[in-house]
């Protein structure tokens, strides 16, 4: 998985940062988003934590999108570990089709 730049969702394009610098403070926390900046940080950890943080504050921005003002950090979280995990176990999922060939069926197979 690749953390992008920016992520457009629901008409607008979030910033993402890898930084340290949280509004929230990085003793507590290692992600936030600001939905007034349309900003998605992440601190530098390890590359998965930092990959399971920026889905974490992207389901935040889904949610906020949706119209959910109070969101359940852990359902949110669960969703992120979940997703993560559909993610990294089916790299093929989000490739060019050449290259997602096995989600194809195979011939005879019945759907
Ligand atoms: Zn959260």
């Amino acid at each position: 998985m690749n953390i992008p730049k920016t992520i457009k969702l629901g008409g607008v394009r979030y910033a993402v940062e890898i930084t340290d610098k949280l509004n929230l403070g990085s003793a507590n926390y290692s992600a936030e988003i600001d939905y007034l900046t349309l900003t998605i940080r992440v601190c530098p950890t390890a590359p998965q934590k930092q990959e399971v943080d920026f889905l974490h504050e992207l389901l935040h921005a889904i949610a906020d999108h949706l119209g959910y003002k109070d969101h359940d950090e852990k359902k949110i979280d669960e969703l992120a570990h979940a997703l993560y995990m559909v993610i990294e176990d089916n790299p093929a999922l989000f490739s060019p089709p050449e290259k997602a060939e096995n989600l194809k069926p195979s011939k005879g197979a019945r759907p």
